[in-house]
């Protein structure tokens, strides 16, 4: 089943536990703007080459659009019309005053020199500065794009608009970023492991932790948990994968990776075959890269006892029921992931309140929204008696339709 699909049938199964009226499910579902731009840029030895731009716009009731911006060869329109739905019910259970957006253009970001990056992101950003902004719709880094990203489109949109050091957030500190954004997606992975974990009367020092993916948010999890002494046994990323028994030295493996080693090269482990690592036998399984890994064929065969969503959409329906079915407790990506989009939403407030905030207030502060949220979602889950992705859907969709319904549809 495809994202858009998937993410769908999720939205209307909640609204069936929601029992929320026909035609404002339709409304809910309905993206608000579509765009698609193309993006011609000349390439370093001078030639012509063409890519296709997106930014969908999901829902603003209950405030701007916010959403990442992801360079990858995958993108496309239904994938990129399911994040943005999946992010404004993440902005709802974050309880952050955002509706939900995504972007992306379709590209291998590693086959271009970074003067062709820079310009096909000035070119996209020419393309569709007047429908982003502060108050409008603000995008953030996502897969294949980062700060540098991010400081290329405030400078294009300032060039139109005076500076906005709000209209994008995942900035460098130097233009305005937040202290903590680069690692708060992996750190709220890691609060949302910790209540998990903890209603099952278990911590994360007394675990073992397989992770697929180590780019930001993988290598930030990983790092988080070994510090507060979880055993990471097994990573994985495009290169390949490893695995120790004992625990991976993370940080050393950090260091092994930032001098451009590959990880099946890191001395600390011995190579596994990557097929193997999601049904690595372990307590926590941490999908940190792409979308749909978890599928009817691999979700028979996973081991681990719960699986926390740190990428967005990493598990099918289909894999969903398997994993219901083995009691596999999964925690869903529109709340494990929320740590980004919810750092962001404090670099906004820093920026349009022009006051810095320390590092330790910035990380208290995700603390207590991945808190809240977790409870919140617990609530959903015994009124509605359901697992926590419903729990997770039935809280983000109520409030982002009783926002619609208090705005109401008079013309
Ligand atoms: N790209 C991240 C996500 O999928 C962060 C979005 C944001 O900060 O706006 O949640």
């Amino acid at each position: 089943m495809n994202a858009l699909a998937a993410t769908s049938r999720n939205f209307r199964q909640a609204s069936k536990l929601l029992g929320l009226d026909s035609k404002l499910e339709k409304s809910l579902l309905i993206p608000f703007r579509e765009i698609k731009v193309e993006c011609t840029i000349p390439k370093d030895d001078g030639s012509l080459v063409s890519f296709i731009g997106f930014r969908v716009q999901h829902d603003n009731a209950r405030g701007p659009m916010k959403g990442g911006i992801r360079y990858h060869p995958e993108v496309d329109p239904d994938e990129v019309n399911a994040l943005a739905q999946l992010m404004t019910w993440k902005t709802a259970v974050a309880a952050v005053p955002y509706g939900g957006a995504k972007g992306g253009i379709g590209c291998s970001p590693g086959d271009l020199s970074s003067s062709e990056l820079e310009r096909l992101t000035r070119v996209f950003t020419q393309k569709i500065h007047d429908l982003i902004g502060t108050h409008t719709d603000v995008p953030a880094p996502d897969m294949g794009t980062n700060a540098q990203t991010m400081a290329w489109i405030l400078d294009e949109y300032s060039k139109f608009h005076g500076h906005s050091p709000a209209v994008v957030t995942g900035k460098p500190i130097d233009l305005g970023g937040s202290l903590g954004r680069d690692a708060a997606t992996g750190r709220g992975v890691v609060f949302a492991t910790e209540s998990l974990l903890a209603e099952h009367g278990k911590s994360i020092s007394g675990s073992t932790f397989v992770v697929q993916g180590f780019g930001n948010v993988g290598s930030w999890a990983a790092s988080l948990i070994h510090e507060r002494g979880g055993k990471v046994i097994a990573i994985g990323d495009v290169t390949g994968s490893i695995k120790n028994n004992n625990g991976i030295d993370v940080p050393a493996l950090i260091k092994h990776k930032s001098g451009g080693g590959a990880l099946k090269d890191f001395s600390g482990a011995e190579a596994m075959d990557s097929k193997d690592l999601l049904v690595h036998e372990c307590d926590v399984l941490l999908p940190c890269a792409l979308g749909g890994v978890l599928n009817r064929e691999n979700a028979p065969h996973v081991k681990a006892k719960f699986v926390v969503e740190a990428a967005n959409h990493p598990t099918d329906p289909e894999a969903d029921e398997i994993l219901a079915k083995k009691e596999v407790v999964v925690l869903p990506d529109i709340y494990a992931n929320s740590g980004g989009v919810i750092v962001s939403y404090f670099e906004w407030v820093q920026n349009i309140q022009g006051f810095m905030w320390d590092e330790e207030k910035v990380n208290m502060e995700l603390k207590k929204y991945m808190n809240n949220a977790f409870n919140n979602i617990k609530h959903m889950c015994k009124s509605h008696d359901c697992n926590l992705r419903m729990g997770a859907f039935t809280l983000g969709v109520n409030r982002v339709a009783r926002a619609t319904l208090l705005r109401g549809w008079e013309a």
